[in-house]
C-alpha cells in the first residue's frame, strides 16, 4: 500500500450527523449546511453551482494543510505532456475547490504553482533538471467572486510565464506539465 492510497482511507466525519467523507473540505463544507442554525441565520452561505467532479474535487487532493486548516495545499497530478487545452481544463477543475474553500472560510489567498520541464528546441534530451516551478499571482478570494473567470485569468498569466521562459533567448520549449499545486490560505480582509 502506498502513501496515496493510505491517505484516501483517511475519513473526517461530521460534528453534527457522523456521516463519513474521505476528503476533509467536502466535510467541512456538508458541516456549514447540516450545522443547527436559528431559524434568521441567513449567514454568508451561498449555494453554488460546482464544476465538475463535485465529490472528487476536480481530482485536487490536499497534500498539506496547518494551523487547523488556516492554510492548505492541493495538489493535481498532470498529464505529462505539453498540451495547453490539458493544462487549461487542469486549472478549470480547480473551481469546485475553490468554491468550496470560500464557503468554509469566508474570505482566502490562492495562488497556483506550475511544476514543468522544459527540452532544448534543439535537443530534445537536454531537459531543465530540476523540474521549473511557475508561480501564478496571488489572487483574493470572497464568496460571490466569479471564479471561473478568475481562473481564467490565472490561465492566461501562466500561459504567459511559459511564453516568457520560451523566448528568453535559451531555446527552451515547454515538455511535461507534471502537477499542479493550488495553494489557499484564509484571509479576511476585516480583520487585517
Ligand atoms: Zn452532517
Amino acid at each position: 500500500m502506498n502513501d496515496d492510497e493510505i491517505k484516501s482511507l483517511k475519513t473526517y466525519s461530521c460534528k453534527y450527523c457522523k456521516k463519513n467523507f474521505s476528503r476533509s473540505v467536502n466535510c467541512r463544507y456538508h458541516e456549514l449546511h447540516c450545522r443547527p442554525r436559528k431559524p434568521d441565520d441567513v449567514g454568508y452561505r451561498h449555494d453554488v453551482q460546482f464544476g465538475r467532479g463535485h465529490e472528487r474535487n476536480g481530482d485536487f487532493e490536499e497534500i498539506k494543510q496547518g494551523l487547523d486548516h488556516l492554510f492548505v495545499t492541493y495538489r493535481k497530478k498532470l498529464t505529462h505532456d505539453s498540451d495547453t487545452d490539458q493544462l487549461q481544463s487542469a486549472f478549470k477543475d480547480a473551481l469546485t475547490v475553490l468554491q468550496k474553500e470560500v464557503a468554509v472560510r469566508s474570505g482566502m489567498k490562492y495562488y497556483f504553482a506550475l511544476k514543468l520541464t522544459f527540452r532544448k528546441a534543439i535537443d530534445a534530451n537536454v531537459i531543465t533538471e530540476p523540474p521549473v516551478v511557475l508561480q501564478t499571482d496571488p489572487m483574493r478570494g470572497l464568496p460571490g467572486n466569479n471564479y471561473e473567470n478568475d481562473l481564467d485569468k490565472v490561465f492566461k498569466g501562466i500561459l504567459q510565464q511559459i511564453d516568457d521562459f520560451e523566448s528568453n533567448g535559451s531555446g527552451w520549449v515547454a515538455h511535461e506539465f507534471q502537477t499542479l499545486d493550488l495553494k489557499i490560505v484564509t484571509y479576511t480582509p476585516w480583520t487585517s
